[in-house]
């Protein structure tokens, strides 16, 4: 398995996991852009959002971002949910992965 985020999963390389249930994992992102950034993962591969064949999917990654942001602290202030498809939009990783931004005021449009 080549997969970054499969290893994650897998617990073959460490991560800073901070939530999980049975079909997504949450943990902190590398290199932070905000003072919370969760990267929310389905534990079932798919490359991108192109590739998401059943949308139950993406709505379990999208509520289980919302929980964690809950969890964070910042669901009244305000986040973010990002998805990043492909080069132009600067996917680097291509396991699917929302990104919950949150902890400051955040621009528009992004850049
Ligand atoms: P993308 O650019 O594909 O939308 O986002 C990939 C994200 O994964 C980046 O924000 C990057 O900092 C993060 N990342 C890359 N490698 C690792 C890693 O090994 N561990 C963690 N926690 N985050 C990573
Ligand atoms: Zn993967």
């Amino acid at each position: 398995m080549s997969c970054l985020f499969c290893k994650i999963i897998a617990r073959e390389i460490p991560a800073a996991i901070i939530a999980e249930d049975a079909h997504c994992l949450a943990f902190r992102d590398i290199n932070p852009q905000a003072p919370t950034h969760v990267l929310v993962i389905p534990k079932e591969h798919v490359p991108s959002l192109n590739q998401m064949t059943d949308p139950a999917l993406g709505g379990r990654v999208l509520a289980f971002a919302r929980d964690v942001a809950k969890q964070e602290g910042i669901a009244e202030r305000g986040y973010r949910v990002v998805l990043n498809t492909n080069a132009e939009a600067g996917q680097t990783v291509f396991h699917l992965h929302a990104h919950l931004l949150g902890g400051r005021e955040q621009g528009w449009p992004p850049g």
